[in-house]
């Protein structure tokens, strides 16, 4: 299978050749020539077999210059081996007939960016070794908490990479700072940065944009390299849990082969309801797609009147990897609905990104409407989402997963349609602890991690996740930290290595 870029129809390249350079050269995002449907066989063997399986072989249809036995070592390494807690690395949790939660936080980090960040290394360093090219990857990262620690924990230990995350010093949580400080591997380095996520953010794009310095770390065996949300690699391990999703549900007979099961995700960069979209185009009986944001609720507008408009006031929220103006992954939806119209799409880009604003055409309005529905929920509704599902059903959800309950609830009041709804549940509630013992009436306030992760589960019974309990007596492995300018030296430095 070709892919082609949104922004220039002759760039066609192999899947490999996209997952390796991540981004087309003239700034378009790769995206499959096609859409494999899925026929019945597909379904007969997916419903019946495991997911490390099932991403295999869902996996083997967009990436055919891989052998399905090699992408079923990888996807051994990223779900198997008990990483993911139980015999089903996404278990659904049915809260009442019509909905159910599918739980993509049982990993490593206890955020569903493990789904994609644990199969995305391996793909990303078989691409460049199969494309005749032997030199390391390393990947470097600026995080304002999710993305770093799941990037690390993919990357630690896997052959021809290297990784480095930094973070700005005061502009993490405590956990989120143990969980990376104290990240295992020999090809790991993770710094903190003084100033705040824009500082350490325009350092990393001042690396990646020095050519000169690129070149010569070519000539010394290393591509230097991103892991962020717009590569293939990170957003086609999300097309197979809604797959899984679905067959699971047939499996516990909640549904019926064929019915329509609608989507409810909690959106930030449209990476990951984009997958529940792909999955459609392949065919999966996937109704309504909702698009839940919290009150930084660009794409609720967006859905709504078809004006895209990041000129707006950033706030911040309880739900912080949902705080985001500038949703990438948007473009691959709007060039498939263009019919791939990418002098629309490159004109389109360019608005955004010299007036911060753009209007789809009366037609794509009418398109995006029938696809998604866009609604968000304010920090009130999201502490009360939180609090109902506990008190109705003692289930404990987090703040992410809260909104898209929330917008779930709007939806199904003002439609009336009540299919069957998987909500993409996004963290376990122990990574934002703090809001969520707020929305269970926990008014005592104490700065200590531990002590809340230790409150929250003496009200809810819920076991704390391993990770995030053993953080405590880990070693800190990395207290150093640099300035600003500095990042290159750091980057020089454990190259060395
Ligand atoms: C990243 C993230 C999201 C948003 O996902 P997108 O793919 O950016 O839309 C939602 N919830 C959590 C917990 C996340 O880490």
């Amino acid at each position: 299978m070709q892919y082609n870029s949104t922004r220039n129809n002759t760039q066609k390249v192999t899947a490999q050749s996209a997952m390796k350079e991540g981004l087309s050269r003239e700034g378009g995002l790769y995206v499959p020539e096609s859409f494999p449907l899925l026929t019945q066989m597909d379904y007969n063997y997916l419903i019946n077999t495991t997911y490390v399986k099932r991403t295999a072989y869902i996996l083997n249809k967009f990436l055919d210059d891989f052998s399905l036995e090699e992408l079923e070592n990888y996807a051994v390494k990223a779900y198997g081996n008990n990483k993911f807690g139980g015999e089903n690395p996404t278990p659904l949790y049915h809260y009442d007939d019509r909905t159910a939660f599918l739980e993509l936080w049982h990993g490593p980090t206890c955020a569903f960016k493990d789904m994609a960040l644990q199969m995305l290394p391996h793909l990303l360093t078989a691409s460049v070794k199969k494309t005749g090219d032997d030199r390391t990857v390393c990947i470097l990262v600026a995080t304002s908490g999710d993305t770093g620690k799941a990037a690390l924990d993919g990357f630690s230990g896997v052959d021809g990479a290297k990784i480095i995350v930094f973070y700005p010093k005061g502009g993490v949580s405590e956990i989120q700072r143990l969980q990376m400080v104290t990240q295992k591997g020999d090809n790991v380095l993770v710094c903190g940065v003084d100033g705040n996520f824009d500082d350490a953010q325009t350092g990393v794009k001042t690396i990646f944009t020095d050519e000169a310095y690129n070149r010569e770390q070519n000539e010394n065996g290393v591509i230097l390299s991103s892991a962020n949300s717009i590569n293939w690699g990170r957003l086609v391990p999300q097309v197979v849990y809604y797959i899984s999703a679905y067959c699971d549900l047939v499996k516990a007979n909640k549904i019926k082969l064929g019915d329509t099961v609608n989507v409810c995700v909690p959106t930030g960069n449209f990476g990951n309801i984009l997958a529940a979209y792909y999955a459609k185009k392949m065919g999966l009986p996937l109704g309504k797609l909702i698009c839940a944001s919290n009150r930084n609720n660009v794409l609720t507008d967006f859905i709504n009147t078809g004006v895209y408009n990041r000129k707006r006031d950033f706030v911040l929220t309880m739900s912080p990897s949902m705080d985001i103006l500038i949703s990438s992954n948007l473009e691959r939806y709007l060039y498939d609905i263009s019919g791939k119209d990418d002098g629309y799409i490159t004109t389109l880009m360019d608005a955004l990104k010299n007036d911060g604003i753009y209007e789809v055409t009366p037609e794509l309005k009418e398109t995006i409407k029938a696809d998604f529905y866009g609604g968000y929920a304010t920090e009130e509704e999201t502490l009360a989402q939180i609090a109902k599902a506990f008190s109705e059903k003692g289930y404990l959800m987090d703040t992410h997963t809260a909104v898209a309950a929330s917008v779930l609830e709007a939806y199904r009041n003002e439609t009336g349609d009540n299919n069957v709804c998987v909500v993409a549940s996004t963290a376990s509630p122990y990574k934002f602890n703090q809001s969520v013992l707020k929305a269970l009436g926990v008014t005592e306030e104490t700065n200590d991690e531990f002590a809340r992760l230790e409150t929250l589960k003496q009200l809810s019974g819920l076991e704390i996740p391993n990770s995030l309990s053993e953080l405590k007596t880990m070693e800190k492995r990395f207290t150093n930290d640099c300035k600003k300018e500095e990042m290159i030296q750091v980057v020089t430095e454990f190259l060395k290595q």
